[in-house]
Order: C-alpha cells, then structure tokens, then sequence
C-alpha cells in the first residue's frame, strides 16, 4: 500500500491530487520553487521540500532533485499531475530503480504512446480507427508521393508532438515544402527531434477524447467521451461532458473500443484516446499517458474520483468500479480561467488583489488562486478551472451563466470575459461548433473584454 505520495507540480493540479490523497488518508508531500513558498498546494501538505529556483528545468522538472525529495521525506509513491514530468519515462524508469511507485502507467506504454508514430501503429493494431495518413516518418524523399496518395489539404505533423507545436498544413502542392521544413524547423526547437510524419487535414472536425482507466492487470474502464472543440492554437478552452454531438450508442461503442484497447495493452493507469470526429467517424490522433486537464467534467457526470481510481491501480488495489457500475448523469463544462488579456491572450501575471470564487449546486472550482496571491511569471497561464454540472444541457448553461457572473478575480486580467460571451453565444447553445469555431469567432467578433 502507499502511505505517503509526493506531488511532483504545483498550482491547480497539485491541490487537486492533495485533495485526493487527503480522502484516502495518505499523507502528502508537496515540492515547490523558490517562487511558490507561498502556493496553497504547499500550505496545506503535510511537508514540503523547496527542490529549486524559479525556472521549470531547475526545479519541476528536476529528476535528482524530485528523486532526493522523496529519499528525504519518505516518499513511498510520486503522482505527477499534468504536464511537467507526468509523460517522462525516464522519470518513471528511474522511480522504479529507487523503489518509488510512479502513479501513472509502465514507462513502455508512456513511450509507446509518446511517439505519435507507433502510438498510431499500437492503435491500428489494437482495432482503433486511425486518421488515414503515412504509415511511418516523412522525409524530403518521399513527402510529395505521400500527400498525393493521402489527398491533399495534408497535415504535417511532428512525431514527438505536443501543445499544437510542429504542426503545419499544406493545402495544396505549392504549400508543401514550406509546411514540411516549418514543422521540422518547429519540431527539433520544441522536442529535440526534426521527425515528422502526414496525416489527411480533417476540415471541420470536433475533438472527442475518451476517458479510460486499467488496473495493469488486464481490466479497463471508459468513462465516456469530453468534447474539447473549442480551442485557440491547438489549445483547449471550454470543454463539455458529454458531446454535444454523440447518442448514447455511439458513446458506448467508442468508449467500449478504447476500453478494449486498454485491455488487450494491460495498460495502467488513467488515460485519454483523443479523436477527431467528423461526418460520424472518429480517428484517432494520440493517447495521452496521464491525467488530463480536464478531467474533473468526467468526474462531475459519472461520480467517480479519477485521482482516487490513479492511486488504487498504482497501489495494486485494481479499479473500485466495473463498466456496468459506471452511469452518466447530467451535462458539466469546464471552462479554463487564465491569467491572460481575453482578447489578445497576453499573459496578465501579478497580484489578485480580490478572489471570490461562486458557489451552489453543480459548482466546483479547483484553484490554487487567493487574495494576495502573486502568480510567478514562470509557468503556465492557467489560474483556476471552473467546473459546472447540470441535468441537462440547458440547466449546465444557465448554470454557467449565473456562475460566471458570481466570479471575482481582480488585479490581473482573466479570461472569465470570454466565458461570459461564449456562454450567450446561439452556436454554443446548439453545441453547433467544431475545432476551428473558436478561432474564426476571435477573428471576427471579438469578446467584449
Ligand atoms: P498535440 O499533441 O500537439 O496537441 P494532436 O495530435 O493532439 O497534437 O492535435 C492537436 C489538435 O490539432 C487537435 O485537437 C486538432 O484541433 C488539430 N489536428 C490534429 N490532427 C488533425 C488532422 N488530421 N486534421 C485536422 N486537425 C487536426
């Protein structure tokens, strides 16, 4: 059994596993920075180690320094949020040879799945539909020979990928060198390695991801679908459980291929198989090894505590329910509150002089944010997620709506501007968008700001 688990990351995520090892009585070690003495997520552990100074590479994603963490207090399990070193097999290898149960999956599956290319061969195999696009990497050579048996507008995608970067679009065949060297120019600054591959560029397709979670032994679950559409840059914004756009049947048949996946990979651990979906087919595009941002509109509809079910599977203790156990009830909406100017997304760091977070029926937040809280300039943008539940569709918008109204967060600029327009939006309450609606909504009616 794990009786202590260090929380390799910081803000929002941080709290949100604290918050789980809490209810299961395991007690928590926090690791901050030099500019997070003062996170709530290191107030309220129950030890913290400062493991370094501000910059991520010095400190959060310090491996030696993260490993000495948990020699010194007695460490016996490390759960790494998001982002950072959550899909960082060295670091889960290296976990291993020190006797450190890593909560998430093998390092094998987490390198499987970290390479675009076999992560999509692996689903091929595993009876996933794929994107149609090449089989392997592609070079100089052969670049043009593929988009032409692919059918252009092709997507050039880089292998390592992440957060949207090395991606490019060629259109047509004029576009295709330019696209090629971009994304590889792209792809060796971002991930150390040039490799890309092609994939056919879906022209209005929505993003469905399907939640999973396996015990290693050979069980796995689904807990349906999020729709995650709505984004800026390759980046999601607003994200809904369930999809707008599925019925009940096509929800359990793709939940029940990804279950099934899981199961023939003994894969452990929770994970999302992430779709394009268009023309009612989906096709896959990756896995990602870890728990996702969010993950908390899976929890609001089916009841299950995905940070609960992480740590049962990393301890042996297998999953806590069975897929006939497993019921979706309502609708909920995760809307990512960033520090950012919500029309030109510039970072706002600085202090939240007044916080008030809303409350009721239906409304969870999970934020590190407080008055007086000063937000480093040093990490990501995101301050807060606010998640709404409600029977149906309807009542989660008028919900959201009402909520939205309750937020305060003065001192720095937010995004809330955004969330207030969207939620009065008539395609947004048809659920009638696709991936590239929120960007040609930005381009053409602003938000009010
Ligand atoms: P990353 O790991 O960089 O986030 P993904 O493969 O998850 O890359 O894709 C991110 C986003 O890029 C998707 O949500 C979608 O908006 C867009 N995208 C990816 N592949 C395609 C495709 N074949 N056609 C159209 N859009 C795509």
């Amino acid at each position: 059994m794990i009786s202590k688990i260090l929380i390799a990351n910081r803000g929002e995520i941080a709290l949100r596993v604290l918050r789980a090892c809490k209810e299961l009585g395991i007690a928590t070690v926090a690791v901050h920075s030099t500019a997070d003495a003062n996170a709530m997520h290191v107030r309220l552990a129950d030890e913290s180690v400062c493991i370094g100074p501000p910059p991520s590479r010095d400190s959060y994603l310090n491996i030696h320094q993260i490993v000495a963490a948990c020699e010194i207090t007695g460490a016996d399990a490390v759960h790494p949020g998001y982002g950072f070193l959550s899909e960082n097999a060295k670091f889960a290898d290296i976990l291993e040879a020190h006797g450190i149960t890593f909560i998430g999956p093998t390092a094998e599956h987490i390198r499987l799945m970290g390479d675009k290319i076999t992560a999509k061969q692996t689903a091929v195999e595993l009876g996933i539909p794929v994107v149609p696009g090449s089989a392997g990497e592609v070079t100089q050579e052969n670049a043009l020979e593929t988009a032409r048996q692919i059918g252009f507008p092709v997507l050039i995608k880089a292998t390592a990928g992440g957060g949207g970067r090395g991606m490019k679009v060629a259109k047509t065949e004029a576009d295709l060198d330019e696209a090629f060297n971009t994304a590889r120019t792209e792809a060796s600054a971002a991930f150390g390695n040039a490799a890309v591959y092609m994939e056919k560029y879906l022209g209005k397709p929505r993003h469905i991801e399907v939640q999973v979670v396996g015990d290693g032994a050979g069980n796995a679950i689904h807990l349906g679908e999020r729709d995650c559409s709505l984004q800026r840059r390759h980046q999601k914004v607003w994200e809904e459980a369930n999809s707008p756009a599925l019925n009940v049947e096509q929800r359990m048949k793709i939940g029940q291929i990804c279950a099934d996946a899981m199961e023939k990979m003994k894969y452990r651990g929770a994970g999302t198989v992430e779709f394009l979906y268009e023309n009612g087919e989906f096709y896959f595009i990756e896995m990602n090894t870890r728990l996702q941002v969010e993950h908390p509109i899976t929890e609001a509809i089916t009841g299950i505590d995905l940070v609960h079910e992480q740590i049962r599977v990393a301890s042996g203790a297998g999953l806590s329910v069975t897929q006939d156990e497993i019921t979706f009830s309502g609708h909920a909406i995760e809307c990512r509150i960033n520090a950012e100017d919500p029309r030109t997304f510039v970072p706002s760091p600085g202090t939240i002089t007044h916080f008030h977070a809303p409350g009721g029926l239906g409304v969870r937040v999970d934020s590190g944010a407080y008055a007086g809280y000063k937000i480093p300039p040093y990490y990501d943008s995101l301050i807060g997620k606010l998640i709404v539940h409600g029977r149906t569709r309807v009542e989660c918008m008028m919900r959201l709506r009402r909520v939205l109204d309750e937020f305060v967060v003065d001192g720095i600029k937010t995004t809330l501007p955004l969330f207030q327009d969207l939620v009065s939006n008539q395609d947004i309450a048809n659920g009638d968008y696709d991936i590239h609606w929120l960007e040609n909504y930005l381009a053409n009616d602003k938000p009010q700001g």
